[in-house]
């Protein structure tokens, strides 16, 4: 074991030393984020177009600005890190998942991009993902590691990562740190619908996620509309491919049965961006502001 974690973190320190994740002086006066309309919070790089691409996609046909954050950069997929490589999931090193993250990212900046979405209004946060609820649950300053990549600290292979953008470093993995993010970024996006996966999503990252947002928009203040959508929930979700039911096995799981869904129907038949099926929520606010 101890040879292994050596090995893994050699592996590291050498990856590191090519990815940029070194502290850097961000000269920028201005905040990072401005008032936008749609803010969407996606716990890795394709949740946002699998939950809420057509919701993204009239928001900006219609002109509104959207802002997309990526909570982690989705480099804890064994199995696509493997494939991308070319090395067994047994085999894999800590270096292949950053190798892994710069892939998504650049997929999620193309991707954002068909739906209209400028690159420089998506936010990479770089928080560990499969960790998300080990650093929600941790409650505060304890740090935590990432399971893939080993890191401690928020990182961007290919975008840098919000909190070095903003503030000149990385931030720990820590739910304070997190929080404060988030928050920020709700603070100084004044959005009047936020997005964001739902509280009966089957996946960790994507509970923890919810929290998070959840957490942030209490301590903002916030009072415009919370939508949240469901990307895991188990068999009969979202199959049949088509047109899904308005209520998935994860909110009969949750207890959220009585919170009212709405579909998003296409505005151009034409068009090739798919709906989002998308949950109204009541826990929080809902009011327009
Ligand atoms: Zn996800």
């Amino acid at each position: 074991m101890r040879l292994s974690w050596l090995a893994a973190c050699l592996a590291l320190s050498v990856a590191c030393g090519s990815m940029r994740v070194q502290p850097i002086i961000d000269s920028r006066a201005q905040p990072l984020v401005s008032p936008v309309d749609l803010l969407v919070f996606a716990p890795h790089p394709d949740d946002e177009v699998i939950g809420a691409a057509g919701l993204v996609r009239r928001a900006v046909e219609s002109g509104k600005r959207v802002l997309i954050v990526f909570v982690t950069n989705g480099d804890a997929y064994a199995n696509a890190a493997s494939a991308l490589v070319h090395r067994s999931v047994d085999e894999l090193r800590a270096g292949d998942y950053l190798v892994l993250a710069a892939a998504r990212q650049r997929e999620a900046i193309d991707a954002d991009r068909i739906l209209g979405v400028n690159p420089r209004d998506l936010i990479f946060l770089g928080y560990p993902d499969g960790g998300l609820a080990e650093l929600y649950a941790d409650g505060g300053h304890d740090r935590i590691q990432s399971p893939a990549t080993g890191l401690t600290m928020t990182y961007g292979p290919v975008e840098r990562d919000y909190h070095t953008l903003a503030h000149g470093k990385p931030a720990p993995y820590t739910r304070e740190a997190a929080l404060a993010d988030v928050q920020e970024i709700i603070e100084n996006a004044r959005p009047a619908r936020v997005v964001v996966t739902d509280p009966g999503d089957l996946h960790p990252d994507h509970q923890a996620t919810y929290d998070l947002v959840r957490d942030a928009i209490a301590a903002a203040g916030f009072k415009g509309e919370l939508l949240t959508f469901v990307v895991h929930s188990g068999p009969g979700w979202p199959w049949p491919i088509g047109a899904t039911r308005l209520e998935s096995p994860g909110h009969r799981r949750s207890g959220s049965r009585s919170r009212p869904w709405s579909r998003l129907s296409r505005s151009r038949p034409s068009t090739r961006i798919s709906p989002s099926s998308i949950h109204r929520s009541t826990d929080c606010s809902s009011s327009r502001s």
